[in-house]
């Protein structure tokens, strides 16, 4: 058989065709993994959101307030400037110290570092 004869010709082009639809299915397949892990992260951020004690403006004030705070007057290790914005703006205190300890907001400088990371990474 001549080496390019017109038989030996269809079954390059037949062998490349395999090739395209192995690496089709393969993209695929990545793409749909692609697509669960999109959707896995969407619920996260969806489910941590709605645990957002307040909204985004009173979360924003909030943590603008207690970083002022903290880098003028330092941390004491405790929630002190966290409880007097919550006093100074009349907010349900449970609410948000519990969800500052879910995010590892134990302290005001922790507040400013763990929980404000966590809100503007799911907001
Ligand atoms: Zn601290």
């Amino acid at each position: 058989m001549a080496p390019n004869s017109p038989l030996q010709r269809t079954r390059q082009k037949l062998r490349a065709a395999e090739r395209n639809v192995g690496q089709h299915k393969e993209s695929l397949m990545e793409q749909s993994d692609r697509e669960r892990k999109r959707q896995w992260k969407a619920q996260q951020r969806e489910a941590a959101r709605a645990s957002f004690p307040m909204s985004d403006g009173l979360m924003e004030a909030f943590f603008e307030s207690v970083e002022g705070s903290v880098s003028e007057i330092g941390c004491d290790h405790s929630l002190r400037f966290t409880e007097q914005w919550i006093t100074a703006n009349q907010q349900p205190k449970e609410p948000l110290i519990e969800w500052l300890r879910e995010n590892d907001g134990f302290c005001d400088c922790e507040v400013v570092a763990n929980a404000r990371d966590h809100w503007e990474q799911n907001r």
